[in-house]
């Protein structure tokens, strides 16, 4: 039984303030919830006062956006997974497609990442996705095969527990636009078998594959309602904690 993942990715917003008003609210409008796993990826700024805001709200787990793949060393405005997990970071997005789009990170160099965080203890939530030419085209299987099979070449099948795939169709993120539930199923199938080819299926079963993409309350419950998705990555909807909370509860709605 996979559990369910729903992470807001708060991306360039929110600052330490706004970030603690978004915890106060978000605690009160959930309550709690041991049924779905929360998690909340905001700017490294506020990592270490969230850290501590969330130490006594072990329900609420911490992400970071990004990270380099070395350890330490010359490296001007990076970060390495060892500064992260010294901040009780549990979670690193990797492969963002805003990352590969905007600051040309490539398959090698999204995997040279996903192997450091794995060495590092953290748990990457790599993500995958084709862009609507690539759709258009009849290319979606092959751009996603081998975003994985590059992404986790050299990962052990041991390390395969730690891993979270996000399958973001570039054409879903910030345009409102959601991938339907059957065509969300379609992909994460396709990946589910691709993780299977480099693993084994029993490992392949385990791996919770997200579905990301302008997620939101109206379309949450039917979406966290197909049997291969375990989970959404959220842009814009996770900004809001009310509105994410209704997210939590649909998710938890789409479990009973
Ligand atoms: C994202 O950027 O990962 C994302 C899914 O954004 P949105 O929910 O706004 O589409």
């Amino acid at each position: 039984m996979r559990k369910k993942i729903l992470a807001a990715n708060w991306k360039m917003n929110l600052t330490q303030d706004e970030a603690d008003a978004y915890v106060h609210s978000l605690v009160r409008e959930t309550g709690e919830t041991n049924d779905v796993e929360v998690v909340l990826i905001p700017a490294f700024t506020v990592i270490p006062a969230l850290a501590a805001r969330l130490n006594d709200t072990a329900w609420i787990r911490l992400g970071a956006q990004n990270m380099h793949w070395e350890k330490s060393g010359a490296y001007t405005g990076e970060i390495s997974g060892t500064m992260l997990r010294a901040l009780y970071v549990r979670y690193v997005i990797l492969g963002h497609s805003e990352r590969r789009n905007l600051f040309g990170e490539t398959n090698e160099i999204v995997n040279r990442k996903v192997k450091a965080a794995l060495e590092q203890g953290l748990r990457p939530i790599l993500c995958i996705g084709e862009s609507l030419q690539e759709r258009d085209l009849g290319h979606m299987n092959q751009v996603l095969e081998e975003q994985i099979r590059v992404g986790l070449k050299g990962v052990s099948l041991k390390e395969f527990h730690d891993l979270v795939i996000a399958y973001e169709p570039i054409w879903a993120i910030g345009t409102g636009k959601s991938a339907n539930p059957q065509q969300a199923q379609e992909a994460h199938v396709l990946i589910r078998s691709v993780l299977a080819q480099v693993s084994d299926s029993g490992i392949a079963e385990r791996v919770r594959i997200q579905y990301g993409g302008s997620v939101k309350p109206e379309n949450a419950q039917e979406l966290m309602s197909q049997k291969d998705i375990d989970g959404a990555l959220v842009g814009a909807a996770g900004l809001d904690p009310v509105t994410f909370s209704q997210i939590i509860r649909c998710t938890e709605a789409a479990l009973a």
